[in-house]
């Protein structure tokens, strides 16, 4: 009989996260690091009318609170003041972490924004601190190793993914269990598809990055003889080339944001893992002929990254006035 691959749903992995989340959500809770016993209390600012926005902001509340934390959704009718009010909460004690919903300008002055949020409160991890050590694979904040460096919650959701899918090879030491792995990743957004190929080569895989223009490798070079990934360009993207290294490429990530885009069957290799985090479907139904593990949608498992950075912060807040 031919073989047809598996689907594992977001909420499935997402599971396995949950409990996890929700014991040390407790445990925090009714700590010394909670001095009034009081819920994680997570705030989101919505500043645009995207009803897309509004249900990703519906999601995250019902996730908090299923999983023992607080969540408040804060309008901000007029744009401009949007600054203010997340200093205000940077400033508030009793928030601990803030999220903003983009796009709010849906320009530079979006990067602005991002920048705006306190070190200490950035649950998505958009902060340039958290994003120069992931690209230089500095995992720590702090020279003593306590403070973990915060990822961000996209790209983070999908390494999860593929450790759920035993690509991370736990037999391997920590830093290099993708060690011998390709991978082909379509899109290279500063938000999730450059931030990701970085990730995964610093954990030692060859990643070819695609985009509209071009493609190229990352990777930590022969026996991982670097300590951190390099960037090679490999030239135009062309279905040649592409094809070429998709045939070659054990795990295949889509991220193009388009309904008409869609990731050629034929040019997965066999019982490769296809995952896509685009809201738009980019394989075709009959992936699972070729794919192994097949990925639809990795949303769900996006908001409990948000929610584990969240107790990090917290632990790395108690580092600083334990120390
Ligand atoms: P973006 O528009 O910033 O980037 C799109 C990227 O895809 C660019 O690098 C672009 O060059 C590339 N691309 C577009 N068409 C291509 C093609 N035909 N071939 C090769 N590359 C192509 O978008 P984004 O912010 O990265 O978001 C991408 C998708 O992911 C959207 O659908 C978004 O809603 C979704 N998203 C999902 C999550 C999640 O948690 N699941 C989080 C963030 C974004």
């Amino acid at each position: 009989a031919l073989f047809a691959g598996r689907t594992i749903l977001a909420s499935s992995i997402s599971k396995s996260y949950t409990q996890e989340i929700s014991q040390k959500c407790q445990t925090i809770s009714s700590s010394i690091m909670s001095p009034k016993g009081k819920k994680p209390f997570l705030v989101g600012f919505l500043a645009n009318d995207d009803p897309a926005a509004e249900s990703y902001a519906n999601w995250t509340k019902k996730t908090c609170e299923e999983m023992g934390f607080e969540y408040q959704l804060r309008r901000v009718q007029n744009k401009d003041f949007l600054e203010e009010k997340i200093i205000e909460a940077n400033n508030d004690d009793a928030v601990d972490g803030i999220m903003i919903y983009f796009p709010v300008f849906g320009d530079a002055q979006d990067q602005y924004l991002k920048q705006v949020i306190s070190l200490e409160k950035d649950v998505e991890g958009l902060n340039h601190t958290y994003y120069q050590n992931m690209y230089h694979n500095i995992r720590y904040l702090d020279e003593q190793k306590t403070k973990k460096s915060i990822v961000p919650c996209t790209p983070l959701a999908i390494i999860k993914i593929l450790e759920y899918l035993k690509i991370y090879n736990p037999l391997l030491p920590v830093g290099n269990r993708l060690y011998g792995k390709k991978a082909i990743i379509i899109n290279r957004s500063e938000i999730v598809g450059r931030p990701l190929a970085a990730l995964m080569a610093n954990d030692g895989c060859v990643v070819y990055s695609v985009d509209v223009h071009n493609i190229q490798k990352f990777t930590r070079g022969e026996g991982l003889k670097f300590s951190k990934h390099h960037v090679e360009d490999l030239g135009s993207n062309t279905p040649e080339l592409l094809k070429q290294l998709s045939l070659d490429a054990d795990i295949v990530i889509t991220g193009v944001p388009t309904d008409n885009y869609k990731y050629p069957t034929e040019n997965i290799k066999e019982g490769a893992t296809c995952i896509n985090f685009s809201f738009h479907k980019n394989f075709t139904e009959d992936v699972k002929s070729k794919a192994g593990l097949y990925v639809p949608s990795t949303g769900k498992v996006t908001i409990c990254m948000l929610l584990r950075n969240m107790l990090r912060l917290i632990e790395n807040k108690y580092q600083n006035t334990s120390s």
